[in-house]
C-alpha cells in the first residue's frame, strides 16, 4: 500500500516513520528543496499546485493525506479524482477559516469564545463594542502558533491595529484555568476513539509542553471525547484530528480544530499504546485502529530555535528525543523530547534533570 503526503515538515516525517513498519510506502510533496520528511522518505520538491507534482502523487498513491490544513483545496480536489483524499476536502475547508470553524462547532452545541467577523475598521469598532476588552483579533485564515493575532487589552490597542486588509475575527477573551486538547481518530468504517487528554502549556501562543494524561475528572474527558466524536461524525472524518480546548469553570470551550496530527499529540509516540501518527496512517489506509490507551505518564517538551546537546537530553532516564533535522531559527520547532515514567513523582524527578 502507498500513502501520498502533502507537506514534508516534522509531521510528515513522523507520519512516514509510522507508516514504514506497517509496510506502507510513502511519498511526500513539499516545496522546500530539503525538508524533514525528505530525510526518511521519497520527496518531490514542488509547489502544492504544481501540475506535474500532483500527477506524480496521483500515480503513486493509493490514499492521499496531508500534514497541514492550508493545502490548496483545488489540489485535494484534483487528487481526489485518482485516490481517496483523507480526511475529506470539506473537513479541510471547514477548519481553514476560523469563522466557519466556530460556526460549525456552535451548530454542534460545542461552546466557543464569543466571536464577531471583522472586515474593516468600522466592523472592528462595532465588534469591540459588542465583545468588550480584553479580546483577541485573529486573521480568519493562515494563522497558527499565535501568528496573525493581536491581544487587545485597552482602547489604545484597538487604535494601534491599523488598516484591516484581510478577513479577521474578534474573539472574546476566555478566562481559562488551563489548556487541554483532545486528539480523536475515526476509521473508514466509522469506528471512533480518542486519547486521554494532554494538559498543554503555551508561551506567546506557541505550545511548549504537553503532560499526559492530564489530571482531569471523568466528566471532562467524557465531554472532550464527545466533542471530538460529534465533530468527526458531522464531517464524516477519516484520520486523526485535534480540538484545542480551554478548561473553564463553566466547562470546556473549544478554541481551534486541526484536521491533522497535532503537536499536542506527540506524547503518544512513547506515551500511548498506538501513536497518533500510526493511528492516522491506519485510519486513512482503511486499517483497524490501535488502542489509544496511555502507557504510564509522560511529558512532551518542544525545543524552539535551539536545543541542548543530544547527549545531555539522552542522559535523562525515560527521555525520547525526536530531532527533526531542521536548520535552527529563532522560534522554530526543531525537535521535541518526551520523558516517560510509571508515576507522576518519578516523572517530575526526571523532568528536573532535563537540560
Ligand atoms: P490559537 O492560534 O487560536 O491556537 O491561539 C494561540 C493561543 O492564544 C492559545 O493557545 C491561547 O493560549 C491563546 N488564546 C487564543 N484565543 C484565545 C481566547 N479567545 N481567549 C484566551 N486566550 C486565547
Amino acid at each position: 500500500m502507498k500513502l501520498g503526503i502533502l507537506g514534508g515538515g516534522q509531521l510528515g516525517r513522523m507520519l512516514a516513520l509510522a507508516a514504514h513498519p506497517l509496510g506502507i510506502e510513502t511519498l511526500v510533496i513539499d516545496p522546500k528543496e530539503r525538508c524533514p520528511a525528505g530525510d526518511v522518505t521519497e520527496h518531490v520538491s514542488a509547489a502544492y499546485d504544481d501540475p506535474a507534482a500532483i500527477a506524480r502523487l496521483a500515480e503513486f498513491a493509493d490514499v492521499v493525506t496531508y500534514e497541514f490544513e492550508n493545502v490548496p483545496v483545488a489540489t485535494t480536489e484534483a487528487l481526489a479524482k485518482h485516490a481517496p483524499v483523507r480526511p475529506t476536502v470539506s473537513a479541510l475547508a471547514m477548519s481553514s477559516d476560523r469563522l466557519t470553524e466556530k460556526r460549525a462547532l456552535n451548530a454542534l452545541g460545542v461552546e466557543t469564545a464569543p466571536f464577531v467577523a471583522v472586515d474593516d475598521e468600522a466592523s472592528l469598532k462595532a465588534a469591540v463594542a459588542e465583545l468588550g476588552l480584553p479580546s483577541i483579533l485573529k486573521t480568519r485564515r493562515f494563522g497558527y502558533d499565535g501568528k496573525g493575532q493581536w491581544l487587545l487589552r485597552e482602547p489604545s490597542d484597538v487604535a494601534a491595529v491599523g488598516p484591516i486588509d484581510r478577513p479577521m475575527i474578534l474573539e472574546g477573551f476566555v478566562p481559562f484555568r488551563r489548556e487541554l486538547s483532545v486528539i480523536g481518530v475515526r476509521a473508514v468504517d466509522g469506528t471512533f476513539d480518542a486519547y486521554p487528554l494532554p494538559d498543554n502549556r503555551h508561551e506567546s501562543g506557541v505550545l511548549v509542553a504537553s503532560r499526559a494524561p492530564a489530571e482531569v475528572d471523568a466528566n471532562t474527558t467524557a465531554r472532550a471525547h464527545e466533542i471530538a466524536r460529534l465533530l468527526a461524525e458531522d464531517l464524516d472524518y477519516v484520520g486523526v484530528f485535534a480540538v484545542e480546548l480551554f478548561d473553564t469553570p463553566g466547562g470546556l470551550v473549544a478554541n481551534e480544530v486541526a484536521p491533522r496530527v497535532h503537536n499536542s499529540g506527540h506524547w503518544t509516540i512513547e506515551g500511548a499504546e498506538t501513536s497518533q501518527f500510526e493511528n492516522h496512517v491506519r485510519a486513512v489506509m482503511g486499517l483497524p485502529l490501535g488502542s489509544c490507551a496511555a502507557r504510564g505518564v509522560c511529558e512532551m517538551r518542544n525545543f524552539l530555535g535551539e536545543m541542548p546537546p543530544t547527549e545531555a537530553i539522552l542522559a535523562v532516564p525515560g527521555a525520547h528525543l525526536h530531532d527533526y533535522a531542521k536548520a535552527p531559527k529563532p522560534g522554530r520547532k526543531i525537535a521535541h523530547v518526551t520523558v516517560t515514567a510509571e508515576d507522576e513523582a518519578t516523572l517530575d524527578a526526571r523532568l528536573a534533570k532535563l537540560p
